[in-house]
């Protein structure tokens, strides 16, 4: 049973044709279940109904669609239940959907992040019962089926409105991770290339292409060749005859005849190999030999390898269009920093959350993003009209005049926001009972500081180092180091700027110092690295101190401390370096030293951590994490991952209850400093700082400039009494919106 429910996911996975994918599972299952019939029904959510699109044992016609309603008999029970419905004595009366008698049946919900996309069911009409097994196996298949499903809706949804050449409307689900309007042209970016994941996509250049197309397979086959002779001592005869086919396959040249007919079609090379190999793939999977079977595999991953070719070492020349909407699996920084700056109009992911990496430096590059649109059609969207609403998460598939109208609105009125705040920039962040609140910048990239110092920022609160480490190739040597630090210390001058100290590790690792490890974000990170590379240590904190000669603007910060003996550690290595910069004769003051509290240990620390150092700095983003048990980039639980859980609020107020009881100041660096919706509750706990992305700056100082201190501790009393995040956002949107900001809260200018 196992081997066959691999081979229908696997078939599943790489076939494109949802139809197809359903009338070979109901064959498969009916002849495995030894079942009379088996049939996949799945929900039209519109009207809604049941509609029957696959079956074996009973024939469906697709001209006379069989709809029932989703309370109708057996199938109904299922769709009532949740849950598998297996009756194994069913009643003479019991209502089937087909009117036939059924005397054994075993129905399981297809459900998809909670939402009920249709019912797998198998029967009978003579006795027979049903064992745990085949129920457990129709479950397994149920779940797996259900996220192919829910992706080939939107696919199915595109493709008909394609061929009526209509446009769909289709509104497809994540987060929000930057917010904003962003409405433009998809380019897709194909990282993993699964082979059904590679989008069609026509080109112009022919020859060029196809030229491309030869000296990947040249390197598929080079690769190939080696791992042969790599390998071959340990090889079965019949594993290097496998090699062999490989190679034959490489060399063919009807496959090669085939992939270059595809691209003399127009065809982009990626499409053409897809497609190609899909069929080979198709053709191993169907036969009889189980050897021959399982290589399908194989030859899938010899696929990959020619794509990983085409992609990644023939340099190819993008065109972006002028409103570019990035569109992938994994959007990595480098996909970023290739669109130039002026054609950036939005991002959309199909994985990760609105605390991954990438979103937080969208929301600094002040780029609408959508994290974790799961079922969105990657392969079908290159140069598709897209919009995308970085506020709800939405992002609308070729939109109507309508949709497109009313969204184009929103975002003239977002722009015309953003300059209405702009006589801000002089004013301070004073509450209107008078009490100031310090606001700075995070950056990571030089383009930050002219923003931060257009906007007037008091300084950076968060430089974060990993930037310039993963621009290069190598760790930047020391000089190297102190020009980019003196760069930006120079640049605000004598204001503060807090930099943070290498933080690699989780989802931040650099070429050329991999880690692998099965959970990184409690593995090997920031301090833990530092202080086992003390060479990286010392190399840092002297180029940041060189830097710092004369200016004396310098903090610096230690990220991930999850123990007082790391402060210790570090406290007493900046002190040597110190020390040693004094001798050379230079003058300088020692610069202040601050822990960043991201873990829930130092929460409950944070008084023995407070009077080690200089200033605490609270990382909410990781601290969500960690305190909420919530992976920051998976996008399958981003719904849990909310700063505004009573917990994370608890703990906030208990890290300024420390800072403050040892006299020292606290601030807070992740994002949630920069969500005019939190601010209120931020201020009213008394941190002495906030620090955000420049983009949000004037924001967050609107808010402040619109309520007492006063009313803010009303709110925080009114939130901190109530169980849950949602409920609490609520509460602060209610209270921006009357306050006449809501615009802050949801796209547009207008305070709904
Ligand atoms: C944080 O965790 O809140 C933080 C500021 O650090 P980073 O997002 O870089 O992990
Ligand atoms: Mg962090």
């Amino acid at each position: 049973m196992l081997k066959l429910l691999r081979q229908l996911i696997q078939i599943a996975n790489n076939e494109e044709d949802i139809e197809q994918i359903l009338t070979i599972i109901v064959q498969h299952v009916r002849e495995a279940l030894h079942s009379d019939v088996c049939s996949i029904f799945l929900i039209d959510h519109a009207r809604p109904m049941l509609t029957l699109r696959a079956a074996d044992g009973i024939p469906v016609n697709p001209n006379e669609p069989t709809n029932i309603p989703l309370d109708k008999g057996l199938i109904g029970l299922v769709v009532k239940r949740g849950e598998a419905v297996n009756i194994s004595t069913v009643m003479p009366d019991a209502d089937n959907f087909n009117n036939e008698s059924c005397r054994a049946f075993l129905g399981v919900p297809i459900q998809y992040r909670r939402r009920l996309s249709g019912v797998l069911m198998v029967y009978n009409k003579s006795n027979r019962t049903y064992d745990e097994l085949e129920e457990s196996f129709l479950v397994t298949l149920a779940i797996q089926l259900a996220g192919i499903i829910s992706k080939s809706e939107a696919h199915g949804a595109l493709t008909q409105a394609e061929q009526q050449s209509q446009k769909t409307n289709f509104t497809l689900r994540g987060f929000g991770g930057s917010p904003g309007i962003g409405i433009g042209q998809a380019k897709v970016i194909c990282v993993s290339t699964k082979l059904s994941d590679v989008p069609d996509r026509k080109i112009e250049n022919i020859e060029a292409e196809i030229d491309s197309f030869c000296v990947a397979l040249q390197l598929a086959r080079e690769e190939t060749k080696q791992m042969e002779e790599r390998l071959s001592v340990n090889l079965s005869s019949e594993e290097r005859e496998l090699f062999h086919a490989y190679l034959k396959i490489l060399d063919s040249q009807a496959f090669k005849d085939e992939v270059v007919k595809r691209i003399r079609q127009n065809q982009w090379a990626q499409g053409a190999v897809a497609k190609v190999v899909r069929g080979y793939v198709r053709q191993f999977e169907e036969m009889e030999n189980e050897y021959f079977k399982e290589r399908s595999s194989d030859l899938r991953d010899l696929g990959h390898r020619i794509l990983f070719y085409l992609e990644s070492k023939i340099p190819r020349v993008i065109k972006y269009p002028k409103r570019t909407i990035l569109v992938g699996e994994e959007i990595a920084v480098s996909h970023l920093a290739d669109v130039p700056e002026d054609r950036l109009a939005g991002i959309v992911s199909t994985t990760g959350s609105s605390n991954s990496h990438i979103a937080i430096l969208a929301r600094a590059l002040g780029i609408p993003i959508v994290m974790g649109a799961r079922a969105l059609p990657i392969a079908k969207l290159h140069d598709k009209q897209i919009i995308v609403d970085g506020y709800s998460g939405n992002v609308h598939l070729s939109p109507s005049l309508k949709v497109l109208r009313a969204f184009e609105r929103l975002a003239r009125e977002e722009t015309a926001l953003d300059a209405e705040l702009k006589y801000l920039q002089q004013l301070p962040a004073k509450t209107t009972d008078g009490q100031i609140v310090a606001l700075y910048t995070n950056t990571g990239l030089m383009s930050g500081i002219e923003r931060s110092l257009s906007i007037n920022s008091e300084g950076i609160g968060l430089y974060r180092t990993e930037m310039p480490f993963m621009i290069c190739d190598r760790f930047p040597s020391v000089q190297e180091q102190q020009i980019i630090y003196r760069r930006l210390l120079e640049a605000f001058a004598p204001r503060p700027v807090t930099m943070r100290l290498l933080d690699i590790g989780g989802d931040k690792t650099l070429p050329y110092f991999p880690i692998k490890e099965s959970n990184p974000f409690l593995g090997w990170r920031g301090i833990r690295v530092l202080l086992d590379h003390p060479e990286i240590f010392s190399v840092q904190v002297r180029a940041m101190l060189q830097a710092n000669i004369g200016l004396n603007n310098l903090k610096i910060m230690l990220p991930m401390i999850t123990d007082v003996s790391e402060v210790d550690d570090a406290l007493a290595m900046i002190d040597k370096i110190y020390q040693e910069i004094l001798a050379e004769g230079v003058e300088m003051k020692k610069p202040e030293v601050g822990v960043m509290v991201e873990v829930p240990a130092a929460v409950y620390q944070g008084k023995a951590l407070a009077e080690r150092v200089d200033f605490l700095s609270v990382g909410s983003n990781d601290l969500t994490q960690y305190l909420l048990a919530v992976d920051r980039n998976n996008a399958q639980v981003a719904n849990l991952y909310s700063s505004f859980h009573p917990t994370v609020l608890q703990a906030l107020m208990q890290i300024v209850e420390r800072a403050h009881g040892a006299k020292k100041k606290v601030s807070i660096c992740g994002e949630m400093a920069g969500n005019p919706t939190a601010v209120v509750l931020l201020m009213a706990m008394g941190f002495d700082a906030l620090s955000m992305s420049a983009n949000n700056l004037l924001r967050v100082k609107w808010v402040i400039r619109t309520f007492s201190m006063r009313k803010a501790k009303k709110l925080l009393k009114a939130a901190l009494s109530m169980e849950n995040a949602t409920h609490i956002r609520k509460l602060l949107e209610r209270a921006l919106t009357e306050a006449g900001l809501g615009g802050l809260v949801r796209p547009g200018r207008r305070a709904q």
